[in-house]
């Protein structure tokens, strides 16, 4: 068998955001298989095969990458930010732990990202200066009961929380629900910050509180950072974004 399949992360969006490697990994590919969006973001060119994909059944997609690969083709399965943060990393694995134990002999490297939390973050100032997590809120893969029982926990350990996947047309009250379990947990000045197609030309950056967020408009394309009770803004006047940190030092607690 002289297949592999490599599962690259392509970023955020602005091509200069692709590492090196990914870009190494891509141009050695054979078969590009992907989400449509994220196999139209690689140019085409003579000798590569690509298999865009409309199906949202992530496995179906990575079952099609190691047939290919025990066939002895050079796949590349790709999503945008990084594979391993809720992409096509863990749909292959699943697929090689379930499938042709053959497959389990093939080469399958994975090539990092930005991922959109990070990219986000850097566009804001340092809002994952302390502690942090990353929650995603579709539903289609896990019940909604454990996203709100996450949700409650992370919120009330005072940690920053990074929100993948917020809304969609199939979800379109999720993201409401969240933010107003975190109303009932977190103060009202609390920064939430809307960050929109980071690194593309429509990106879009907000820094609301979360009583304004509540009511703000989100979509797909939109990663939704709330802060913690340490996360600052700095105020630099009218006509520009304030910058968003949060300290890394955690003062004593008060003894009671
Ligand atoms: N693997 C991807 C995440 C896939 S889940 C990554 O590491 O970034 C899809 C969600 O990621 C979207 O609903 C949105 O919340 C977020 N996202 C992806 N790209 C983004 C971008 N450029 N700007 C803001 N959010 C983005």
């Amino acid at each position: 068998m002289s297949g592999s399949v490599a599962i690259i992360g392509l970023g955020p969006g602005d091509p200069r955001l692709l590492t090196g490697a990914a870009q190494a990994a891509l141009d050695a590919a054979e078969d590009l298989i992907g989400y449509i969006p994220y196999v139209a973001r690689v140019p085409e060119r003579a000798g590569l095969r690509r298999h865009a994909s409309d199906n949202r059944v992530e496995v179906d997609r990575a079952r099609h990458a190691l047939e290919l690969a025990a066939s002895g083709r050079r796949v590349a399965v790709v999503s945008g930010g990084d594979p391993g943060v809720f992409a096509m990393a863990a749909a292959v694995f699943e697929a090689v732990e379930a499938g042709d134990p053959a497959w389990r002999h093939l080469p399958i490297t994975v090539e990092p990202g930005i991922t959109a939390m990070l990219a986000a973050a850097a566009r804001l100032g340092a809002p994952l200066g302390g502690d942090f997590c990353a929650l995603s809120l579709s539903d289609n893969l896990k019940p909604w009961d454990v996203i709100t029982a996450r949700l409650d926990a992370v919120l009330r350990a005072d940690l920053v929380v990074a929100l993948y996947n917020p809304i969609s047309s199939a979800r379109p009250w999720q993201l409401g629900a969240a933010l107003s379990l975190a109303a009932g947990i977190r103060a009202p000045e609390t920064p939430v910050m809307l960050a929109r197609a980071v690194s593309r030309p429509d990106e879009n950056i907000r820094v609301l509180t979360l009583a304004q967020a509540r009511e703000a408009p989100a979509d797909m394309a939109t990663l939704v950072i709330i802060g913690a009770s340490a996360t600052r803004l700095i105020q630099r006047g009218p006509e520009l974004r304030p910058y968003v940190y949060t300290p890394r030092s955690v003062p004593e607690a008060e003894p009671a």
